[in-house]
């Protein structure tokens, strides 16, 4: 093992520190075997009841009409997710369009949206038009409200209660912290959250932005009384498998509405070609769980490791974790760039190029991105990325499998020793 890693450059010091470090670790992995076994039972028993059979693995052009395996697979991730009837399209382009879906779908001039979670992830600003932009929801004479989390990371109920009023139409809360300072939510404390606005406004719906958060924990926010949850299938629920989509699932009348929005009034989830897609839908929400637990493990390594280094690391080892994202505050832009060329060289696809900085359309500071991915822009796949900015924090996910973000993190580490770090 030793002279596999060396011959790929990663020298002896580095490995056994992280065999050293993995004894440590045991009780924490075993508890996401565990939560990812009982997910793949979850998965495995919808599949089984829906009758997923051969020929919903087929295509369809055109239309789509009558795509049984279309509307099977969305089927599926209702039963999975607890929830009355899902969308699940390769038409919806990423998680930000698929947030935008479930948002202009359910609601309409006049109407309020209101976070009270604080601010949401930055593609929303240009959504809500809180960075006023073409096409956004305050363009549709939508308002925007948030209240921020308290400085200890919890809900503040008083302010919460005073800022629902009769305009507040739908409530958005965001279960990852995305590349916010913030604590990542569990469907339980998000269940509470909820319960406490039913209790405000009985009707007013509320939906989770369940981005990376999805087969990190044993139930959904939509077991927990969330109208609606939102996410990307280049994250989890696509299992690296996906080459595209989005999914919406939760109470049926909203799910309809995002299907009219999607296609149009009329025609809703009748109509829209799986265009070969259905296989990979299929198994890559099949491999799902394993996938995310690869991935949770990756990221408890990398905050096991950074942290011996010194590093603040944040969640912490132990702490419980919602989401796939790992980030190390890394404290110089020299850490930064290096931590992302060890990830860069540890990827099977473009693990020759070297990633450099560069402006982003809607980020303040030039921002590092490392990916090699066999789907464009994956980040259920190994990646990281983080804005060049004190203290130069990087955000560290993903990982078909654990082996595979294992020797992501040893090559991020390797690349920081080669730099002049000491182990
Ligand atoms: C990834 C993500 C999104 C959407 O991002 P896309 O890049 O459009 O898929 C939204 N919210 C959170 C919390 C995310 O992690």
């Amino acid at each position: 093992m030793e002279k596999a890693y060396e011959s790929f450059g990663i020298s002896r010091a580095v490995y056994e520190k992280g065999e050293a470090l993995l004894q440590g670790l045991e009780d924490i992995f075993r508890s996401i075997d565990r939560r990812a076994e009982y997910n793949q039972l979850k998965v495995l028993a919808a599949m089984k009841k829906h009758g997923v059979a051969d020929y919903h693995l087929n295509s369809s052009t055109g239309y789509g009409h009558n795509d049984g395996g279309r509307d099977t697979l969305e089927q599926v991730y209702a039963e999975v997710f607890g929830a009355e009837d899902a969308l699940v399209r390769p038409q919806i382009s990423c998680g930000t369009n698929a947030l935008y879906l479930a948002l202009s779908a359910n609601l309409r001039p006049g109407d309020e949206l209101y976070s009270p979670v604080g601010r949401p992830y930055d593609t929303l600003e240009a959504v809500i038009g809180i960075r006023p932009t073409v096409g956004s929801l305050a363009e549709q004479r939508i308002s925007y409200r948030e209240t921020d989390l308290l400085t200890d990371g919890s809900f503040d109920y008083d302010a919460i209660a005073k800022a629902i009023n009769d305009k507040t139409a739908l409530v958005t809360i965001q279960r990852s912290r995305g590349y916010s300072a913030r604590p990542s939510f569990s469907p339980k404390a998000m269940g509470e959250l909820i319960a406490f606005i039913k209790k405000i406004k009985p009707d007013l719906p509320v939906m989770v932005d369940n981005c990376y958060g999805e087969f990190t924990d044993y139930t959904e926010p939509t077991e927990h009384g969330a109208d609606l949850i939102v996410g990307s299938l280049i994250k989890n629920p696509g299992g690296g498998m996906a080459a595209s989509g989005g999914y919406i699932a939760g109470r049926k009348d909203l799910v309809e509405r995002c299907a009219c929005r999607l296609t149009a009034p009329g025609l809703g989830k009748d109509v829209g070609a799986s265009l070969g897609l259905n296989a990979s839908l299929y198994q890559g929400f099949f491999l799902a769980p394993g996938v995310v637990a690869g991935a949770l493990k990756g990221a408890v390594f990398a905050a096991a490791y950074y942290e011996s280094l010194g590093f603040a690391v944040y969640p912490g080892v132990e702490d419980p974790r919602n989401d796939i994202i790992q980030s190390v505050a890394l404290q110089t832009p020299e850490n930064l760039l290096a931590f992302c060329a060890g990830i860069q060289q540890a990827a099977p696809v473009d693990s020759f190029v070297k990633p450099v900085p560069s402006d982003m359309p809607g980020y303040e500071d030039p921002v590092i991105m490392a990916a090699g991915t066999f789907i464009q822009g994956s980040s259920i796949e190994l990646s990281a990325d983080g804005p060049l900015r004190p203290p130069y924090r990087v955000y560290y996910q993903g990982g078909l499998s654990w082996q595979h973000a294992k020797i992501g993190v040893l090559s991020s580490v390797q690349k920081l020793v080669d730099e002049g770090m000491t182990l």
